[in-house]
């Protein structure tokens, strides 16, 4: 596939990038490998729209890849943050903002009695593991083909997002060491899990799963797997631990757990809760929390945990994100998602549009998509083309068919049209393409 070149700047600064930092890029799934063609520099962002630097804009349909809930430079987060900034932005001693912060995450979700704030989503994953392994005395840790928990060395393998994108099986550097007491196993597959129990018995620390996958594109839980996860651990002494770093505070007003109600024993969270700065967590069951050094021996620590600037604007995005907020995401996400699937059915595409609230992707395929094996079934090929399509009537999608899609409050009329006025000649290239 050829594509226009009618990127110039991006092109410019791309070539610039490429020779200081390997691949042009600071985060693999930002480079357009997948699809072909240059990566966007952006920047600005307003509301639901993104402009390039060719002074292009575009329609977001990544939104930071989650956080950016309530669209870009909403005012009353820019306003939260200006106002911390200007009383300076570090301070390495507990501040109230932070203590803020984790009394509004504890307020929202009931199974989080205690919380620990971090910088990353990869941070939270590989402190929350760290623990449950420093709280049961226990090694292996069980997770799932295609979810992905942040480049933690212990969970790279057979993991969702750019790992999948790039079909990497196992990633060089980490060691048979870092990685033999991961066990991988297909998602929704409740059997696998009892079978490994089995083979371990007293060696299992935790079960860490997402707590509805998004890095295999969108894979909801089967009705049950999580429950039966949460079972499965409490009977056999492990712990329990869902990665909310992607469905936390977008889902609902309290996540994944919000909707399906399954108490973990540890959770993680990341993206929204930043308000677009580098803001995440991890929290849970007090008496497991309390394991955490000063309070207990597991040592986890950070020189801008906390950061007054991310706390501010996490604490300010958090707070404007009441039940309208969540009835308005969803309810753009479900006109969207319409909309595609009609696109692609007039143009006979095999395609299967899989959502968890207001999260959603497009499968090249008819068959639903259980797991990682179904997902690497479809037509990524398709994707590529309605991809490039989209791109250049200035709709701006993952540049993958392994991703979520996300959208924001303010996604309005306006932003809705655009899209759909888009997507027949999108879906057209969608079904013109060949392998
Ligand atoms: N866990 C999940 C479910 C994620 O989706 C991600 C990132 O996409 C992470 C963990 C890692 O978060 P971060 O990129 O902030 O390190």
């Amino acid at each position: 596939m050829s594509f226009p070149y009618d990127a110039p700047v991006s092109q410019t600064l791309f070539d610039r990038a490429s020779l200081v930092t390997p691949g042009g890029v600071n985060s693999p799934v930002r480079a357009f490998r997948a699809v072909g063609g240059t990566p966007r520099f952006m920047v600005s962002g307003s509301g639901p729209y993104l402009t390039d630097a060719d002074g292009r804009e575009y329609v977001d349909l990544v939104c930071s890849w989650g956080p950016m809930i309530l669209g870009h430079s909403h005012p009353e987060v820019i306003a939260a943050v200006q106002e911390a900034v200007a009383r300076g932005t570090s301070f390495g001693t507990p501040g109230e903002g932070e203590v803020a912060l984790a009394e509004e995450i504890v307020a929202r979700i009931e199974p989080v009695e205690q919380v620990r704030l971090v910088s990353s989503g990869t941070e939270a994953t590989m402190s929350a593991i760290r623990l449950a392994r420093g709280f049961t005395g226990r090694a292996k840790v069980v997770k799932f083909a295609g979810c992905y928990h942040g480049h933690v060395d212990a969970l790279l393998a057979a993991a969702g997002s750019g790992v999948a994108t790039f079909g990497l099986p196992d990633t060089p550097g980490v060691t048979g060491a870092q990685a033999g007491d991961t066990i991988v196993l297909p998602y929704n597959d409740l059997a696998a899990v009892r079978e490994a129990f089995a083979a371990h018995p007293g060696e299992i620390a935790c079960v860490i799963t997402e707590a509805s996958p998004g890095n295999m594109g969108v894979v909801p839980p089967l009705y049950g797997f999580n429950a039966g996860l949460k079972e499965l651990c409490a009977a056999n002494g492990a712990l329990y631990i869902s990665d909310e770093v992607m469905t936390g505070f977008r889902t609902s007003k309290a996540g994944w757990f919000g909707v399906d109600g399954v108490r973990p024993d540890l959770m993680t969270f990341g993206k929204v809760m930043g308000g677009g700065f580098p803001a995440a967590a991890f929290g849970g069951r007090a008496d497991v929390m309390a394991h955490l050094a000063p309070a207990g021996p597991v040592y986890q620590a950070g020189t801008l945990s906390g950061n007054p600037v991310a706390t501010a604007a996490g604490l300010a995005q958090l707070r404007l994100l009441d039940d309208a907020a969540y009835a308005k995401v969803d309810a753009v996400s479900a006109e969207i998602r319409g909309l595609v699937g009609e696109a692609l059915a007039k143009e006979g595409v095999a395609h299967t549009v899989q959502a968890a609230s207001n999260m959603f992707s497009v499968f090249f395929t008819d068959r639903p998509v259980r797991n990682y094996e179904d997902a690497k079934q479809q037509e990524a090929f398709r994707f590529t083309a309605f991809f490039h399509s989209l791109l250049s009537q200035g709709v701006y999608l993952p540049p993958s068919a392994f991703e979520s899609w996300f959208v924001s409050t303010a996604h309005d009329t306006q932003a809705v049209e655009r899209i759909a006025a888009a997507l027949p000649a999108a879906a057209r290239a969608a079904s013109e393409a060949t392998a």
